[in-house]
């Protein structure tokens, strides 16, 4: 009886560590992931700013006409909510239909489409 009591006793200590050493691992990594992903941003941020600088010194672009590109690039997937589209699927300028990964030219309709450099 005292034996079987212990060795519950062994197999819920060592439950219970496994699970407090998954956790502190997993933690680990979303640490990680969290201070890549803030480094990634800021680069991007930076480039962006860059970019920004230049389009507007050296064409005279204005900050209003950058407020409406990024709401025409929002509103591609028919929502303004300050994300890019997420489906990653072009679709025909002539038909509509989904076109294949890659490709611009359209399997049902044949026309030949402009594939977007930045794909959402
Ligand atoms: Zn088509």
């Amino acid at each position: 009886m005292l034996d079987g009591l212990m060795i519950g006793w062994a197999i819920k200590n060592a439950i219970e560590n496994t699970n407090r050493s998954l956790a502190s691992v997993a933690t680990e990594r979303l640490e990680t992931e969290g201070e890549r992903l803030r480094r990634d941003f800021g680069h991007l941020a930076l480039a962006t700013e860059g970019i920004w600088l230049l389009l507007k010194e050296h064409y005279g672009f204005t900050d209003e006409q950058l407020a409406a590109k990024i709401r025409e690039v929002d509103l591609r997937d028919g929502h303004i909510d300050g994300h890019p589209p997420q489906s990653g699927i072009a679709h025909c300028k002539q038909c509509g239909r989904a076109l294949m990964k890659g490709a611009p030219r359209c399997v049902y309709c044949g026309t030949e489409n402009t594939l977007a450099p930045f794909p959402a």
